[in-house]
């Protein structure tokens, strides 16, 4: 399916990297970095840690940056006795936009069960803002051949109960495991595979025409020297960055990817 008339979104996820400090000093030279025309060609969302997003907020009011401000994570509460976490209300209140949920480290690390990823959706929705949602097969998975009954699955559940018009406005990351942080990094072709796999399956959930409005990201080890062949893919509208996010100068030329072959 044809990419033209999805804007491409490109996501920093800097995970548990940069204090305050750090995130304003990365903010404001990847600023220096990108021009007019890479934000009108590109959505460009970064992702900080919680105690870094009023930082980052103030700096992209104050200095009327075109960066997209985004989170990694939020609690499907809108407040309560749940210490240590940060609801999707509070999120909201600092112009947080877009949400990472369910991505790999949430759901192998701490535990996070699909219906749980589920009701975190549902929080970032009615607070307004975009889920980013992740969906990605173990190493294990995909040898025994069962990468895409673990990613349509995990999608199934992630969609369940939401309307078109919800559907539409998520974001979708492909983000197989075994390629997070590992240097290792899916074929363009496979990516591709299974995103349009993702999309014919967003078909048979909700319709043909949110389908092909909905974003599809890939995420795993992608650099700046290998963007530019995963976006020549037409299902694949956007990546998500981890390690490669943390150098402002790598990515920039991530961002920049349609200026080079
Ligand atoms: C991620 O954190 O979602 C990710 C894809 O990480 P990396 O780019 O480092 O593989």
């Amino acid at each position: 399916m044809s990419n033209e008339t999805r804007k491409p979104i490109i996501s920093g996820n800097w995970k548990m990297n940069h204090n305050h400090f750090e995130a304003i000093q990365s903010v404001q030279k990847l600023a220096y970095l990108l021009t007019k025309d890479d934000f009108a060609a590109v959505d460009v969302t970064i992702h900080p840690p919680f105690t870094d997003l009023r930082s980052v907020q103030t700096l992209i009011d104050a200095d009327e940056l075109k960066f997209i401000l985004g989170a990694q994570h939020c609690h499907e509460s809108d407040s309560g006795a749940f210490t240590g976490e940060v609801s999707a209300a509070f999120l909201a209140k600092l112009n947080v936009n877009y949400v990472i949920v369910g991505h790999s480290e949430r759901r192998e690390i701490f535990g996070e069960t699909s219906e749980l990823v589920q009701s975190k959706i549902v929080a970032i929705q009615k607070n307004k803002m975009t889920p980013i949602i992740c969906v990605g097969e173990t190493l294990a998975e995909r040898e025994a051949g069962k990468t895409y009954d673990k990613v349509l699955g995990q999608l199934r559940s992630a969609l369940e109960k939401r309307s078109h018009e919800q559907i539409k406005s998520m974001v979708i990351a492909y983000e197989p495991i075994w390629a997070i942080g590992t240097g290792k990094t899916a074929t363009a072709d496979d990516a591709q595979r299974v995103i349009s796999a993702i999309r014919e399956e967003i078909a048979k959930i909700s319709s043909a025409t949110v389908a092909s409005s909905v974003r599809l990201q890939y995420g795993g080890s992608v650099k700046a020297s290998n963007i530019s062949e995963i976006m020549s893919q037409p299902d694949i509208d956007g990546v998500l960055v981890g390690g490669a996010s943390l150098d402002s100068a790598e990515f920039a030329r991530i961002c920049q990817y349609r200026l080079r072959p």
